[in-house]
């Protein structure tokens, strides 16, 4: 029966997701997400409803603007299904419930940051504050508890720290989205900065070692990182923060 609702969750994610990249597009040049409709970067000609429909569309016209034939980006199609699949696994997860519903927000929040700050280098506060205060409204109300709002501030706190420390690394953006990421996750959150701060390593490493120390200078988008460290930490937290205390 879960399934069934899981998968019927997936088609609402996906068209969500779609309106995810129009904000990604969007709001970093502060540009209206409501008017005018989507349009090709490229040649401004209008995009027809058939041509817009997530993941079909980009399939159909094989990552082509109809018009000019210039070239869609993958991003398109991987917001899409990014958030149509964390809605499915949301309802999959944790049942038809508020609580999934919420979940669900916050998941399609850090898709939409993590395409922005791939996109554009910066997380906006025109998402990513909105969404923190929905988060520990939602939470708390569903929850009664300071720890929402406590977990926010500690993990915020703990980001300024390491981008004061570290001011290439890490930009005001990330402490913000920490302050989501706290609201959602309560204690749970050291475990997403945790395997954030991991797998932001990698490509760090990768970047050293092609290109020196030049590497130091170049950014690296920091937020996709701790979005997916959100992501599993959303799903597998407790499980994952019981199994790496138990080492003790
Ligand atoms: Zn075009």
């Amino acid at each position: 029966m879960e399934i069934v609702v899981a998968a019927a969750a997936l088609v609402p994610g996906l068209a969500v997701g779609s309106f995810l990249n129009v904000v990604a597009a969007r709001v970093p040049l502060k540009r209206s997400v409501a008017r005018p409709g989507s349009a090709c970067p490229s040649c401004e000609q209008p995009i027809a409803w058939y041509d817009n429909i997530p993941l079909v569309s980009y399939a159909v016209l094989r990552g082509r603007c109809r018009s000019c034939g210039v070239r869609i980006g993958l991003r398109y199609p991987a917001v899409e299904l990014a958030t149509g699949v964390l809605a499915a696994a949301c309802v999959l997860a944790f049942g038809v419930s508020a609580y999934a519903l919420l979940a669900a927000f916050f998941c399609a929040a850090l898709v939409a940051v993590a395409a922005t700050d791939v996109e554009h280098r910066i997380v906006p506060n025109r998402i990513v504050l909105p969404a923190a205060a929905l988060v520990l409204v939602g939470r708390t109300a569903l929850d009664p508890s300071v720890e929402w709002a406590l977990a926010a501030l500690a993990a915020g706190a703990f980001l300024l720290l390491a981008a004061l420390a570290h001011p290439a690394g890490m930009g005001m953006g990330d402490v913000k989205l920490a302050l989501l990421l706290g609201a959602m996750l309560g204690g749970t959150v050291a475990v997403a900065l945790m395997l954030g701060m991991l797998a932001a390593l990698l490509p760090g490493i990768v970047l050293l070692a092609r290109h020196g120390a030049a590497a130091r200078k170049l950014k690296i988008p920091f937020a996709p990182f701790l979005a997916l460290g959100a992501v599993i930490a959303l799903f597998a937290g407790d499980r994952l923060l019981g199994a790496y205390l138990s080492l003790f």
